[in-house]
């Protein structure tokens, strides 16, 4: 579905991805890990059209995305809930949705079908659909993000640290939520501080070093390379 050859981004002068190749296939999570500052948010940024790669090329259901604006990329499914959630305080958490289903591909199931969707997933949503967003607790804010995503109804959703700053039995929820997107077919490419979550969660997994991917495996067996136990893991 979703396949990155070759890409490198640019800060000025500074580059911050060299050569990153990685895919997601058809209803596939995976993760891609790495410490602070290994290029995992740049990754994202450029998918989504962010950033636009000084080489390399990116497709999204066989055909060529890089270069393409966010909006077009949005109607194309691929929807970015990125890092710290970037909420409009000021504005409630329907207006969010609303906001979200504006860039919807044309064959998406109808507005109201989908808002049900995403009240059936976060009830929590549902609860607060008048409160500001600047109101909300932390969880609350990440489920608001989630639900703005889905409601551009993607094929691919990309999550940049949604467990950050979360109490754990928040993260807990929002892990069952991932799961359950999962199963329902969404192709997920999940970016998260807690490494060991991230491969319980995914399918395959990639591993980011300053700019460049070191490793690519299963998630079972990344989980178990000495490697990734001894920089993530803490073992
Ligand atoms: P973290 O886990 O800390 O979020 P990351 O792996 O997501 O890190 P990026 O945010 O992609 O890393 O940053 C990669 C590198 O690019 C870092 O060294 C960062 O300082 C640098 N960088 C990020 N954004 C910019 C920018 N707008 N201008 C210049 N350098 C940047």
């Amino acid at each position: 579905m979703l396949e990155v050859s070759g890409i490198t981004v640019r800060y000025g002068v500074r580059e911050v991805l060299s050569d990153v190749s990685l895919r997601v296939g058809k209803g596939e999570m995976v993760t891609v890990i790495g410490a602070n500052g290994a290029g995992k948010t740049t990754c994202l940024r450029a998918i989504s059209g962010l950033l636009k790669p000084a080489r390399g090329t990116i497709t999204f259901q066989g055909g060529r995305i890089d270069g393409r604006k966010p909006h077009e990329l949005l109607s194309m499914g691929i929807a970015h809930v990125p890092e710290g959630r970037l909420l409009f305080p000021e504005m409630t958490v329907m207006e969010h949705l609303e906001l979200g289903a504006v860039r919807a591909p044309a064959d998406a199931p109808p507005y109201a079908e989908r808002r049900e969707r995403c009240f059936e997933l976060f009830p929590r949503v549902k609860e607060r659909q008048q409160q500001r967003a600047g109101t909300l607790s932390g969880g609350e804010q990440q489920m608001v993000a989630i639900a703005r995503g889905l409601m551009s109804a993607p094929k691919l959703l990309m999550l940049d640290e949604p467990s950050l700053g979360l109490a754990p039995v928040v993260v807990d929820t929002l892990a069952d939520i991932i799961v359950d997107l999962h199963k329902r077919g969404l192709g997920i490419l999940l970016v998260e501080q807690r490494v060991e979550l991230a491969l319980r969660l995914a399918d395959r997994g990639y591993v980011l070093e300053t700019g460049r991917v070191v490793l690519e495996d299963s998630a079972s067996s990344l989980v178990e390379n000495p490697g990734v136990k001894q920089a993530f893991l803490g073992i």
